[in-house]
């Protein structure tokens, strides 16, 4: 299929109205068969549960191509089943794991004129994402629901090199200890709304948030895991309830110890330790990794060795292995890559 005459290197992150989407519907106890459809509007009643009781969950990933010139996903397979759980703790009926990667494949062939060619460093970003539907007024689950998934394209996300981020200490909390801070639901961010604006007009570039309950230890940013790397050149990324499990940041602590025989652990991070430490980085499926240099809590400074210049060197190296393994150049381990055609 001819490609879209896009100017590839220079989109931004941002949403442009795509011809087809998929779209299933849940009634009466069942998914229906679901369809690929050409209307980018939903139309509800005023009263749906999305609308009162923010009964929304979501999920995100990416298609490319390849240097071999296929589309392909990364681990969709793990999108699914956090969708799953997701869905769970929001009371909302699961959509079959199987099923939300068949609707992803229908999704990306029914717009291959959007995958962003090879070498461009643009993707197809792709949204699946699942809410109530019918009037809910009671404070209660809903009982019909859609399950959508759009495409996007998207550029690089880093134009001209990655820049490290100044991130500050949050003053709010993100997620309560047993709340709902390991699953991917627009609640989580509707509240991280008021903080990330605030920290960018204060000058930063992200929150980091800590944990609620003591405040000592490292939990995430609004949307993205931290991983870093110590002096003897370990990497550590914090381990709690309430941070959502990044697929990247799974994949990266696999490439750390597999790729690259680094040692991994994932564990509790205090937030005294990261003076210690000789770089920092924040990983999604966005920008798969963003360097830290600085973290800034009510004025006291952390600065990382590795500087506000560039990528710290063994950050980069996780950063061109994993590139490398999603972009076909390196090896991928068994099942990490699924080719769309
Ligand atoms: C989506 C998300 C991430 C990143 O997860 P990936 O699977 O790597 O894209 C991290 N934190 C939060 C809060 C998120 O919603």
């Amino acid at each position: 299929m001819e490609k879209k005459q896009l100017d590839w290197a220079n989109l931004g992150f941002g949403y442009m109205q795509t011809e087809k989407r998929y779209v299933s519907n849940y009634k009466n106890g069942a998914w229906d068969e679901g369809a690929i459809t050409e209307d980018a509007n939903i139309v509800l009643n005023e009263c749906a549960g999305v609308f009162q009781y923010a009964q929304t969950i979501f999920e995100g990933l990416k298609a490319y191509t390849t240097e071999d010139g296929r589309i392909v996903t990364f681990r969709p397979d793990l999108n699914a089943s956090r969708l799953a759980d997701s869905a769970r703790r929001l009371e909302m009926p699961v959509f079959p794991e199987d099923r939300f990667i068949d609707a992803i494949e229908q999704v990306v062939k029914a717009n291959t004129e959007y995958v962003p060619p090879y070498g461009s460093g643009a993707t197809l970003y792709i949204r699946p994402y699942m809410m109530g539907t019918n009037p809910v007024i009671g404070v209660k689950p809903a009982d019909e629901y859609q399950f959508r998934v759009f495409v996007t394209p998207v550029g690089p996300y880093f134009k001209g090199g990655a820049k490290p981020l100044t991130i500050r200490v949050s003053d709010f909390d993100r997620a309560a200890p047993h709340g709902t801070g390991h699953i991917k639901a627009g609640l989580n961010y509707a509240m991280s709304l008021h903080a990330i604006v605030s920290a960018h007009r204060d000058g930063f570039d992200e929150n980091m948030y800590l944990d609620p309950q003591s405040r000592t230890k490292v939990e995430e940013t609004g949307g993205a895991n931290f991983i870093f790397v110590t002096k003897d050149h370990k990497l550590v990324t914090p381990k709690s309830d309430s941070i959502l499990p990044s697929i990247t940041r799974r994949s990266i602590m696999y490439v750390a110890e597999r790729y690259l025989k680094m040692e991994v652990e994932h564990r509790e991070v205090y937030f005294d330790e990261l003076k210690d430490f000789e770089e920092a980085g924040l990983c999604g499926t966005a920008a798969v990794i963003s360097p830290v240099g600085k973290i800034v809590r009510q004025g006291e400074e952390i600065c990382f060795p590795s500087g506000m210049d560039e990528m710290g060197a063994t950050t980069k190296k996780l950063y061109d292995t994993l590139t490398g393994i999603q972009m076909g150049h390196i090896e991928a381990p068994e099942g990490w890559i699924r080719t769309i055609c």
